[in-house]
């Protein structure tokens, strides 16, 4: 059988494959290298480079980051937090023990200034009093975690109840009624972009408290985020990275042989795209979830068992991008750090994503006023939006 991988290596000892080089991969990479248990160790990634989507590039006269942005939870029991500051690139403030000890709970901070759709500015004592009560009802749906039966099945649904229930108190006119409900709207899509979903109702209610959140002010990469994966890159030998290797079907539980090693048999054979394959003892598949759910069916020979397939298709994944506007001139104060966007005319109560299509722009939060452009007025901002839009690259998360 014709092999990419072996090359007249001697073989003593297992031969592990790691299909995907973002950070997971990197990541087991790492720990496997040097490892007796793993002698002879490829990664074999689909595109050119390394990283996946911790992406950060060069553009607007400094460094913008095309994917991950922040280590959230930055403290000791967060490997990325580990890893970064064990290659020396996080500041004196992102070390310090205050930073680590911070607790937000996942809650996040208030904006620097908030705006309506149509460029009004709204109080920051209402963004206060509206974000006390949106997470004050988040916090309720982490109680659910061992409770025999939920009195809805999603978040969503649970929090527009909840809401229901306040807004019918709410003694003030019809404008800051409608003015608050869309304030509600826009922490309704910070969750959304947390969780990685266009709709808080495709979020179970029961596990959600499952999700913790560890303490530290979330940091950044002065130096770019991607500074981590090349460093991880650096520390593997040479030969272990194999590029431009989509793999295209992973046969297993199997008895494979390998012209350069007649006597030995291999429960794996991998295959890419352009032909190549790879025989080995174990693989670790470190692919996006997104790829799994649409190629599990023919990316595993024989398929994988029910149990797996099902956690695969039950598992939500959606889709996150950001945009970034550059303005001639800034509109915001020089201390700015985040603008919060308002949706006029938007609602909890009347969730916009069966409409996304056309409405996918009312999914933005705000805008990060990116520190090293604080003075040539380049802004960022998130969007959690529906799988079909591309708005800057295609990168999912
Ligand atoms: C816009 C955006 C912002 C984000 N912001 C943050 C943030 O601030 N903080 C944070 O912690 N996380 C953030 N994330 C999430 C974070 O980037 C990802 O969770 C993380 O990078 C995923 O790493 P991974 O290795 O699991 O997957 P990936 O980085 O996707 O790596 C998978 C690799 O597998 C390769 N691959 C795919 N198919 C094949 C195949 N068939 N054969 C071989 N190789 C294959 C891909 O090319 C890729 O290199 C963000 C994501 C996005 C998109």
């Amino acid at each position: 059988m014709a092999s990419g991988g072996g090359g007249g290596e001697t073989l003593g000892g297992p031969r592990v494959l790691v299909v995907g080089g973002g950070i997971a991969g990197l990541g087991a990479a790492q720990r496997l290298c040097g490892h007796p248990a793993a002698p002879h160790l490829r990664i074999l990634e689909a595109t050119a480079r390394a990283g996946g989507r911790i992406r950060s590039e060069r553009g607007f006269g400094g460094m913008v980051e095309v994917g991950a942005h922040w280590i959230h939870g930055p403290s000791q029991g967060n490997p990325v937090f580990q890893l970064a500051a064990a290659f020396g690139l996080l500041g004196e403030k992102e070390l310090s023990e205050e930073n680590q000890l911070v607790d937000t709970g996942g809650h996040l901070a208030l904006p620097s200034m908030c705006c309506t759709s149509s460029g009004t500015r709204v109080s920051l004592e209402l963004v206060a009093e509206m974000a006390s009560l949106f997470y004050e009802l988040i916090d309720q749906t982490r109680e659910f975690l061992h409770v025999a039966e939920t009195p809805v099945p999603s978040v969503g649904e649970y929090l527009k109840k909840e809401i229901g229930q306040h807004v019918a108190h709410w003694t003030e006119d019809e404008d800051t009624k409608n003015l608050k409900l869309a304030i509600l709207n826009t922490f309704f899509n910070v969750e959304c972009c947390i969780s990685g979903t266009h709709s808080m109702d495709l979020v179970a209610l029961a596990p959600f408290g499952e999700y913790t959140v560890l303490p530290g002010l979330d940091c950044t990469f002065s130096g770019g985020y991607q500074g981590l994966t090349n460093h991880i890159m650096g520390s593997l030998p040479k030969d272990v990275m194999v590029f431009n290797k989509p793999v295209k079907t992973v046969r297993w539980n199997g008895s494979f042989q390998e012209a350069a090693f007649p006597g030995e048999t291999f429960p794996v054979l991998v295959e890419c795209d352009d032909g190549g394959q790879f025989p080995a003892h174990h693989v670790v598949i470190t692919v996006p979830l997104g790829f799994l759910k649409e190629h599990q069916g023919t990316f595993f020979e024989p398929p994988l068992p029910a149990a797996k397939v099902e956690a695969i298709r039950k598992i939500g994944f959606g889709t996150n991008n950001k945009v970034f506007l550059e303005f001639q001139e800034p509109f915001w104060e020089p201390d700015c750090q985040f603008i919060q966007v308002v949706w006029e005319d938007t609602s909890p109560l009347h969730d916009i994503a069966s409409g996304l299509q056309d409405t996918w722009f009312k999914k933005l939060i705000g805008f990060l006023v990116l520190p090293s452009f604080k003075y040539v007025c380049a802004c960022a901002l998130w969007v959690h939006c529906w799988a079909g839009v591309r708005v800057y690259g295609d990168f999912v998360r």
